[in-house]
């Protein structure tokens, strides 16, 4: 048995994984935006008993807000027990130091790193040995195992995505006047409070023309949070699963060449960065043999998925694309319009739940 629930992570990513039976083992990759732990990840895991949230692995892609912020809100509270064997986390030791002059965007980082420290929670020691969960610079890409025959091969990070995520982490913590590491002191002067909720923009919905679209002129997003995405591919029984987190394209199509695949098999794939036009590259969907793919978005802050990435997928996913949208918003039904569907052969799948979520099940379901 597999299950992938896509839940609904408003503008970020909160991914359940379950699989095995006797017991069903679990993992969760990221927790989603503010709001998303009340309302879809602690219901979600107040279903399972207390020794069913023992998991096996917990993977906080990168720092960035709309990934963290459930998780902190997980660890910070007492009211459900919860626990990992091991967690998955680049944080500020595990950057490597560039050359040339210290410098100083990690302020939740540093926040997720003062909780698992005060925790004593197991650290990227599954795999890693507690260093950096990262491809080395040379040599096979990491394949980890776990019980019941899941393996996961890391996509991304690079060591130079981590190193560039370094000096953003440093301005980051500057922000609350905090140095990376001394945690101690900026715990007592409560300096971690959490950031409240962001002003939301309305998106303006537009009616897709797909061969505009696909002449658009593209550039690689840069965010150096992104960038330092842990990005996996999850395998069990012949069943293939890319989690690419918010990971730029250019990292895993290097990741894919470097597996010796022409083109990557998969049952599914969940697009990197929410399907941003910056992350969904011609390029990525052409090194993918993949007829399901993920947007998990709402449009909220940043009007994701982007027309641009949408019509990519639809032009190179395969013979019929099947697009998954974890929200019905104005960014995802303009996709559900007949005329385009027959012309262009691919279909558009909502959630059935009013609020939003995906669900996807391979094998028995129990
Ligand atoms: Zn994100």
């Amino acid at each position: 048995m597999f299950r992938l629930e896509i839940l609904p992570a408003r503008y970020g990513d909160c991914i359940l994984l379950e699989y095995g039976s006797d017991p069903v083992r679990r993992m969760l990759i990221d927790g989603g935006a503010p709001g998303v732990y009340k309302r879809a990840l602690k219901p979600r895991l107040q279903e399972l008993s207390d020794s069913e949230r023992e998991f096996e692995l917990l993977v906080v892609t990168h720092v960035d807000y709309d990934h963290i912020r459930g998780i902190i809100e997980l660890a910070q509270d007492d009211s459900l027990p919860f626990t990992a064997k091991d967690v998955w986390f680049n944080g500020y030791r595990h950057l490597p130091q560039p050359p040339g002059p210290k410098v100083l965007a990690g302020k939740h980082g540093e926040l997720l790193t003062d909780i698992i420290l005060k925790n004593g929670h197991s650290w990227n020691c599954h795999g890693f040995n507690g260093n950096a969960v990262v491809i080395p610079e040379s040599g096979v890409l990491p394949r980890i195992e776990f019980d019941e025959g899941l393996t996961i091969t890391l996509m991304g990070p690079t060591i130079p995505m981590l190193t560039d995520l370094r000096k953003d982490w440093e301005k980051s913590c500057l922000d609350i006047d905090i140095t990376p590491g001394e945690l101690e002191e900026a715990r007592a002067e409560g300096r971690f409070a959490l950031l409240g909720d962001e002003e939301e923009t309305p998106p303006e919905p537009e009616r897709p023309d797909i061969e505009q679209l696909l002449r658009e002129e593209y550039t690689e997003d840069h965010s150096s949070a992104n960038g330092s995405s842990i990005a996996f591919l999850v395998e069990y029984d012949n069943y293939r699963v890319l989690l690419a987190g918010d990971a730029h394209p250019s990292t895993l199509v290097e990741s894919i060449k470097h597996l010796g695949d022409d083109k990557l098999k998969l049952d599914l794939c969940k697009l990197p960065h929410h399907g941003s036009r910056g992350s969904v590259s011609s390029d990525l969907i052409q090194h993918l043999d993949c007829e399901n793919y993920i947007f998990s978005s709402n449009g909220d802050q940043f009007q994701h998925p982007h027309p641009e990435a949408v019509a990519r997928v639809i032009e190179h996913g395969g013979d019929k694309p099947r697009l998954w949208f974890n929200y019905c918003s104005d960014e995802t039904l303009i996709w559900n319009d007949k005329t385009l569907r027959n012309a262009y052969g691919y279909e558009a799948c909502y959630p059935e739940e009013e609020n939003g979520g995906l669900l996807f099940v391979q094998g028995d379901d129990e």
